[in-house]
């Protein structure tokens, strides 16, 4: 058996109070998480260390003294804001996403965090007791199990949901022989290949195509009614532009709930089946050039995917193993020569060494296969307009 934390998402429903309550518990998160942003950004401009979180901390409980109104909100909701902060900073730092973006009033996505402790959270039939909140009513689809150790409460396009972290345990799943290497596939999803030789080009299912394009046309009106369309354009938004800006949402977040379901099936069946995976550290920003939308869907959805994988990985004993940027999956022939020469177009390539013809995604794929002996590296070669590899 080994210990993992779950998440349960359920739909809640707050009374008028609780939700002025809600709203002035997500200011007060904003606030916090924003105020360590933009401090820290200025440490940062200035060529100095960011702040470390018990810093950060002290400076949380002088700020709390300072505007009595913070008090008044959840209390770890406040120091989790500003261990968010933290971790978008580390994820910056680490290069996995850009620099921390400021939370706003207007985003229709507003979240906060609390902690369990000594039961300030309960859960009985179809309400949940929330810290300084009371009860509220929820649906719930199943049962949590295991110990609740924090609730996200959030607020979606005017509806409200908790996701209820638990610590349990699962039994891991038996361990299977075969290897795969997961490339992000430029014209489809993804293509994956094993060490078996099974070759698999996955693409977005019908029913989250179908999605996917009516949140693009749906986009497309949009863009059509009346907004400013430069920065200092000073055009109003009319009266059809906010409608269908709050339709565009409705779709959008109907669209991620959908691609977040079939990444769970993907990576579970992924981790099922296979006893090492290798991916790729990408940076989807180059690869994409479609509209600023899909890219942003594509981004989120791989970042998740990699999420996924990796604790899905943990709780089952897999190995996981992630290839660093620079690592030149599409172009490494199985001679062990890379190919220099290599755009983006070449769908199909042919080494100048040996004569292999190569279709990208699926050498991309076999080369992110994770194997033992360790990896290959690049090394200088005469060869014209290619690179020789020795195992390193
Ligand atoms: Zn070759």
């Amino acid at each position: 058996m080994k210990d993992i934390i779950k998440a349960y998402r359920y739909r809640v429903y707050p009374n008028k109070v609780q939700r002025e309550c809600l709203e002035s518990f997500f200011g007060a998160k904003r606030h916090i998480y924003n105020y360590f942003l933009a401090l820290n950004k200025e440490l940062l401009n200035n060529k100095e260390y960011k702040l470390n979180y018990k810093a950060e901390s002290a400076l949380l409980t002088a700020l709390k003294k300072e505007l009595s109104w913070l008090s008044q909100a959840d209390k770890f909701s406040l120091q989790n804001a500003i261990k968010d902060q933290d971790k978008a900073f580390t994820h910056f730092f680490q290069k996995r996403s850009g620099f921390p973006r400021f939370k706003n009033k207007k985003d229709s996505y507003q979240s906060y965090r609390t902690n369990f402790t000594n039961g300030n959270i309960e859960i009985k039939e179809n309400k949940i007791k929330l810290p300084k909140i009371g009860w509220v009513r929820c649906v719930k689809s199943r049962e949590p199990l295991g110990k609740i150790l924090n609730v996200t409460v959030s607020q979606m396009n005017e509806k409200y949901y908790i996701s209820i972290a638990c610590e349990t345990q699962i039994e891991p799943k038996s361990m299977p022989i075969q290897s795969i290497g997961i490339d992000l596939g430029l014209t489809s999803l993804m293509v994956t290949q094993t060490d078996q030789g099974e070759i698999d080009d996955i693409a977005n299912p019908k029913w989250l195509e179908k999605s996917l394009k009516n949140l693009k046309r749906k986009q497309k009106q949009l863009s059509k009614k009346q907004h400013s369309r430069t920065k200092g354009d000073t055009t109003p938004k009319s009266k059809s532009y906010l409608k269908q800006q709050k339709i565009v949402a409705k779709i959008y977040e109907k669209v991620a709930n959908q691609r977040k379901d079939f990444l769970h099936q993907l990576s579970t069946m992924i981790v099922s089946e296979n006893q090492a995976i290798g991916i790729e550290d990408l940076h989807v920003k180059g690869l994409m050039k479609n509209h600023k939308l899909s890219r942003h869907i594509a981004q989120s959805g791989w970042r998740m995917f990699r999420e996924m994988l990796e604790y899905k990985a943990e709780w089952h004993n897999r190995t996981l193993k992630v290839h660093d940027r620079f690592y030149p999956s599409s172009r490494l022939c199985t001679c062990g020569v890379v190919n220099k020469e290599l755009v983006l177009s070449d769908r199909i390539w042919i080494c100048k060494a040996c004569g292999s013809i190569h279709q990208r995604d699926e050498l991309a794929a076999n080369n992110l296969i994770p194997v033992e002996q360790g990896e290959f590296t690049p090394r200088e070669c005469a060869l014209s307009g290619a690179e020789e590899v020795s195992n390193a």
